[in-house]
């Protein structure tokens, strides 16, 4: 068969598709198949946490569908401060649950978002590395109970690992329900 050399729409690496697995993103574009499927699962993810952050946030402020303002805040603040919809949600979640802050001073917006990023962030990776430190500990009586239990301190992370950290704290919260 001859060859037909065509650029992947997602990774830009070219590959015959003639023989390679291929789905097309649109009329004129290529792309491999498990890149297509990679993107799609992505996608559904962000869906999955935007329709999260936004359900949280109905529930938050009492009302049925999203104000413009609050729609405009969330794509701000996810395109400008690169924040992820679970780190909001997260964000959200301890300052007006955990902190207990009151939800008239929101303004009907969440503008406080930014101001508390990061102290939330502080918040649930605590939690996280105190859950973690307490499997591991559990873990190492188990096969090993003589054995000396060593702890890695934790070591701090550059800012752009928060969106993931984030999400990961997300998906560890879901494991527990
Ligand atoms: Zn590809």
């Amino acid at each position: 068969m001859a060859k037909h050399m065509v650029k992947c729409f997602y990774c830009g690496e070219m590959f015959d598709a003639s023989t390679t697995p291929f789905i097309k993103p649109n009329s004129r574009r290529y792309a491999h198949k498990t890149c297509a499927q990679t993107a799609e699962e992505n996608k559904t993810q962000e869906e999955k946490d935007k329709q999260l952050l936004e359900n949280y946030i109905k529930k938050l402020f009492g009302i049925n569908c999203i104000s413009p303002k609050i729609k405009k805040q969330i794509e701000t603040f996810r395109k400008d401060n690169n924040y992820s919809y679970t780190g909001m949600y997260k964000t959200l979640k301890y300052f007006f649950e955990i902190k207990g802050n009151s939800i008239e001073k929101a303004n009907g917006g969440i503008g406080i978002v930014p101001f508390v990023y990061d102290e939330a962030y502080t918040y649930w990776r605590a939690l996280w590395e105190a859950r973690e430190r307490n499997e591991r500990v559990d873990v190492e009586k188990f096969i090993l109970p003589v054995r000396e239990v060593h702890i890695e301190p934790p070591q701090r992370q550059p800012m752009k690992h928060i969106r993931k950290l984030f999400t990961f704290l997300n998906e560890e919260e879901a494991h527990e329900e």
